[in-house]
């Protein structure tokens, strides 16, 4: 039987609503600096994405957009500065940076009170101690959309693919967290299709277009699909074959319109929560 989609724009469209109702219930004056240096194309798309969802929740977006040639200090003190500004409670700086920037010290510079994205060691830290204030917006939105579908984690078999910083590691953790039985996979890991087979929840985080076929998914499986691909055909594609996993799989989420949507719904939740931190 074919799997029921998970719908990645509807579940964002609740979230960013639940948002703006909280913003005008509360009568917030919430503000978001965007900050993108260079000119790249993925990142100038999402930036403006972010900066309608901002919109639409009535949340002030503050763009900052500096040349490719900016130096580190230019970018530290524009940090600095976005760090001590009043009307600014997030602080997004969009990666990735041009070469000649080190992203780990641009993000360590940012405060971690207004670290909406949640990459900031102070708040990887608590996500691994379970006491977090921000979560990072990928991985909670994916685990918005398995809520979203009715999905208890809770003892099931729990598959990640990928280990990054800004996925696979705090994905893992979110599951772990709602006491699933994490495996995290990487290019090294052996017998990966084995590894993949047993999960009830399979997340694909690898960042290579139609990665996990249908002989890696169990009957039934829930699987989530992070990757943001350019297929050979040029159309945006995730790391699952969706045709064939679809058939097998209970619930999948579709690229576009899956975690995609999820990320900025759960970057605006983040945004609000920075400003109550705040006050
Ligand atoms: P990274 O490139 O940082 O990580 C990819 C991971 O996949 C690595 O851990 C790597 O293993 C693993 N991997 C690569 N090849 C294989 C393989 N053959 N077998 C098993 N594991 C493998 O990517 P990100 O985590 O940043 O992003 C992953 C995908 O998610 C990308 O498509 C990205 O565009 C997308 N993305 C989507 C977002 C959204 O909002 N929907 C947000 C962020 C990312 P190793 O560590 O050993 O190298």
């Amino acid at each position: 039987m074919a799997a029921q989609i998970i719908d990645g724009k509807a579940v964002s469209a609740k979230v960013k609503e639940e948002v703006r109702q909280q913003i005008e219930r509360e009568g917030l004056d919430v503000g978001l600096a965007v900050v993108i240096v260079g000119d790249d194309p993925a990142s100038r798309v999402y930036v403006n994405n972010k900066k309608k969802a901002c919109e639409v929740c009535g949340i002030k977006s503050y763009e900052y957009a500096l040349p490719a040639e900016t130096t580190e200090e230019e970018l530290l003190e524009l940090v600095d500065t976005l760090n001590a500004d009043k009307n600014v409670n997030g602080i997004l700086v969009q990666l990735p940076l041009p070469k000649h920037l080190n992203e780990e010290k641009v993000i360590e510079r940012i405060s971690p009170m207004k670290d909406v994205d949640a990459f900031h060691a102070a708040n990887v830290g608590k996500i691994m101690i379970g006491n977090y204030a921000f979560l990072p917006c990928t991985p909670a939105g994916c685990m918005e959309l398995i809520h979203s579908a009715g999905i208890d984690v809770s003892g099931k078999e729990c598959v990640v693919i990928g280990r990054s910083n800004i996925v696979g590691k705090p994905m893992a953790m979110l599951l772990l967290h709602e006491n699933g039985t994490v495996t995290v996979c990487h290019s090294r890991t052996k017998d990966l299709k084995e590894v993949c087979r047993r999960a009830d929840i399979l997340v694909a985080a690898v960042g290579r277009a139609n990665f996990v076929t249908a002989d890696m998914v169990k009957d039934g499986a829930v699987v989530i699909d992070v990757g943001i691909n350019r297929g050979e055909d040029g159309k945006l594609c995730g790391d699952v074959k969706f045709d064939e996993v679809s058939e097998k799989a209970s619930f999948i989420t579709p690229v576009p319109g899956g975690v995609g949507p999820m990320t900025i719904a759960m970057l605006m939740k983040n945004t609000v929560m920075a400003k109550k931190i705040q006050s």
